[in-house]
Parts: C-alpha cells; structure tokens; sequence
C-alpha cells in the first residue's frame, strides 16, 4: 500500500516538473516554477505581505525613509525586465540587518540595513539585487520548494503533538517568513548580483557598491557575533548572509559578467543619501523594547528584568529571548489576558491552558515584588536529552500578564537554579531614571572638524558595548584609517 502511494507521489511530482519549466525574461533559463504562474506570484506576495509585516515589526512609519526607498526602488525596477510588475518597496521596522523579496516583485529592507549603509550606491545595490531575485523567478523557484518541503514539515509538526511538544507545530513561522528566511544558491546569489549591477548602472549607479555594502556587512556581522560571545565564522540563521551566501570574489566575478564598465556610472549620492537617514532610529525603539547589557526595558509595557551573567538577550516581535549557548533559554512574552480570564483564572490558565501537553508539578503562588504570580515545572524529552520546563505567570493588573518560561536540561539544573531565580524576582516596572535610559538611539551624520580624534569619535557612540566596532562598521573605516577633515560620517546618538 504504501509504495503505491509512493509511485503516485512520484508520477504527480514527474508530471509537475515536466510541465513546470518555464523561461526565464532576465535569465533566458528554463527555470523550475512547478507550483506558480506569473499570477500565481502576484497572488502569493499578496497573500503573505501582511504576515511579513506582522513577523518584522511592521512598516517603518519614518515617512521620509519610507517613501526615498520605494521611489528607488521604484526606479530601478522599471528599469529591468519586469517594469510592468506592481513593485513594492517596504522598509521593516526592525533593527536587525536583513533584506529579502518574496514572488510577486514584494522587497524589504531593514531599518538596521539602512543605518548600515552610507551611499544611495549602496542602497541601489541592495535594492537591485533584491529585485533580481524576483526577475529571475528565483522568489518563485524557492516557493515550489518550499511547498515541498512544507508538507514533510505538516507531517512534522503532527507527529511532535504526538510525543506532547505541544506547540511545536504551531510555532511553524508563516510560509512567508519561512520563504524569505531561505537561503539562495550560491549560483542565483551570482545572476542576482549580476543582474542588481545592470539596473544600477543603467541609473548611473557605481557598481562597485555591491562591494563597499558587502564589506560592511561582514564587518556588522563579526559585530554581532562577538556581541552574542560566539565564533566569528558562524553564521546566524537569521542573519543576510544565511538568507544570501555570497563572497567578495564571487560579487566581483558577478559585476565582471554584468559587462557594464566603462559605462561611466559613477554616482553615489552619498550626502543626499546621509541627510535622509540623518535622525533615523536605531537599534530597538522605545516601542519595542530595548536590551541594554543583561537587562531588558520595555517603556509601553512597563517591565523591566535582567537575565544571568552567561546569557544572552535578543528582543524579537513576539517574545524576548535569552540563551546562554549551551541548550538554557529563557523566553518572555506577554499572555492575553482574556485567555487568562476564559481559562477560568491565572492557576487554570498555568495548568489546562498554557501547558497543556506537561503535566505540571510543584505548583505554587508566588509573590513577585509586590505581584501576583504561579508557577509550576515539567519534563520534556527534546533535542535528545531531558528539558525542564518552568513556567512562571504574573499578574501585573487585570488587563496584563507577563509570562516567563525557563527550558533548562536537567544535567544544567544545580548550577543555574539560583540565576534563573534571581531572573525571576527582577520582573518590575521600571522607575522613571531606567526609562529614560531606555530612550530610542538615533543615527546622527556629523561631519568631521580638525581638532576631532578618532577616540573622541568612538567615545560618543551612545550604543551599550563595542563602540568602536559600531564606528567602524556604520562607517566602512579601519582603526588606522586617516579621518580627512571636512568628510561626513555616521555616528549614534
Ligand atoms: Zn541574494
């Protein structure tokens, strides 16, 4: 029974891809679109637009910003092979550094992209590129993929409510997401590049900026990861380089096949490009929070906790996360409170609702700087070994309830019990000075005056640790780089 059904799996499949292939306007390739037509694609960047934003942050609402990067966006797409798409160009409100498109001409850059950047050459280059992957189908070829792949992930996500993971299918991120965050071959990172260098340049664009970006780019990403206390060579699942592998030489092999030198582009535009993102905010905003060091600040949500010595906290949209790097994690998120009120009270809640695939024990109320809270712990097998779960439920007022979760494997137990309990008990509101503090950062372009030292520069850098790596990288300069008098840089506020 079950190879017939394999054999018919594998005829349906055979079929889709004979009749899949399709050619390819910027390429001339046949490429593999199995799942999509030209409509298909309009209706699917449609469909999963407003995820994107919901998983991202949301739209930018700097209007300035905003609107400068859809009309080059704008402009450089009419000028490739797909001027007639309805393009749009959407900058996230997230602080990481990330840039991807979906099917259907759907482009995103992060604000924390654009603080990187220093040109509009720069900006173009990124743009463009992101546009090539959509000329190139190659958004489309991911999406057939990824519908393949997604029915052995629906498989998945049954069989671990099975074992009682509970929310480990739920938590699957959206087609979207899923489609965005994929990583590109090494060959389409090349026709994107190759591609992105001919729109540039066909608005007068130096194409040499794929370059410049690119170097600050690595040098962000050395940032982060001695930031997150990891290997240098190792890259974030999360980050542009896992979402598109590429290498100097291979840019520069791609701006070689682009066959656009001496076209005489050479525009950077790099003070106009600097009076725009002058003011912009950077790093997390006050609406979403903001890590400072072990302790996380929220102004809108009025909370405030610090984590342990060896972790480390990354603020994204639906939860704060901590890890410490050797399987611990802490997670903080905000739980409804009609959820808590339908579930028939916060003890309810804990038990029947939040975790309802563990069966809880040592049950407690717990009294948290003044707070109502309940606790409670179970045992799960994941990733091959056991996992203490520890829920923790606090009643700040009726209408809010922050919701702790430690996964900590049993063999770490003895020595983190006393950290984490320290974590536990710093959940308060913070007082009016940490809020302050709290305030958003911003990008301020200061130009450079002759009596100005490097480490003046390095020590105005409002960021909390790394200073002169932030310098450096926001600006492309390395420690023994002259700083000429007169030239406009990048500094955080
Ligand atoms: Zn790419």
């Amino acid at each position: 029974m079950k190879n017939h059904i394999n054999l018919i799996g594998r005829l349906v499949v055979a079929t889709l891809v004979l009749g899949a292939c399709s050619s390819n306007l910027a390429t001339g390739k046949q490429s593999f679109t199995g799942f999509m037509s030209a409509q298909k694609e309009l209706q699917v960047g449609a469909e999963e637009h407003p995820k994107i934003l919901q998983q991202f942050g949301g739209g930018f609402e700097d209007r300035k910003v905003a609107t400068y990067v859809r009309n080059l966006g704008l402009q450089l797409a009419k000028t490739s092979e797909m001027p007639d798409l309805p393009w749009t160009f959407t900058v996230l409100n997230d602080p990481m550094v990330n840039a991807f498109a979906l099917p259907g001409g759907y482009i995103y850059v992060t604000r924390g992209l654009l603080a990187l950047a220093s040109d509009k050459a720069e900006l173009a280059g990124v743009l463009s590129h992101e546009i090539g992957h959509v000329t190139a189908r190659h958004t489309a070829q991911r999406y057939s993929s990824t519908m393949i792949a997604n029915i052995g992930v629906q498989v998945m996500g049954v069989l671990s409510q099975v074992a009682g993971l509970g929310r480990v299918g739920g938590d699957l991120a959206s087609l979207g997401a899923n489609m965005a965050l994929k990583s590109y071959s090494r060959d389409q990172e090349l026709e994107s590049d190759m591609l992105g260098a001919r729109y540039m340049v066909n608005l007068g664009y130096d194409s040499s900026a794929l370059i410049s970006f690119f170097e600050k780019l690595r040098a962000h990403q050395t940032l982060e990861a001695k930031k997150a206390g990891k290997d240098t060579a190792a890259v974030d699942q999360t980050s542009i380089f896992a979402t598109h592998p590429r290498t100097a030489d291979r840019i520069t092999q791609a701006i070689n096949l682009a066959k656009t030198k001496g076209k005489g582009a050479s525009r950077r535009d790099a003070d106009e490009y600097l009076n725009v993102i002058n003011g912009m905010v950077f790093g997390e905003g006050a609406k979403e929070g903001r890590v400072q060091g072990k302790v996380f600040i929220h102004a809108a949500l009025k909370v405030r906790f610090e984590v342990p010595e060896q972790f480390t906290l990354n603020n994204t949209s639906k939860a704060v996360l901590a890890s410490d790097g050797q399987g611990a994690t802490i997670e903080f998120s905000m739980a409804a409170a009609k959820d808590v009120h339908d579930a028939g009270g916060m003890k309810k809640f804990l038990v029947e609702k939040w975790a309802s695939s563990l069966s809880q024990k040592n049950i407690e109320w717990l009294n948290i700087n003044g707070l109502r809270a309940i606790t409670g712990e179970g045992i799960v097998w994941t990733r091959g070994a056991n996992v203490i779960v520890r829920r923790i439920l606090v009643e700040r007022d009726k209408n809010t309830y922050w919701q702790l979760k430690f996964e900590i494997p049993t063999k770490r137990q003895s020595a983190l019990n006393e950290p984490l309990r320290t974590t536990t008990y710093s959940l308060r509101e913070p007082t009016a000075n940490e809020l302050a503090s709290a305030q958003s950062l911003r990008v301020r372009v200061v130009t450079i005056g002759p009596n100005v030292t490097y480490d003046d520069l390095v020590k105005s850098m409002a960021v909390d640790n790394l200073k002169a790596e932030w310098f450096m990288a926001l600006n492309n300069l390395k420690p023994a780089d002259p700083l000429p008098i007169g030239r406009r840089i990048k500094i955080i506020k």
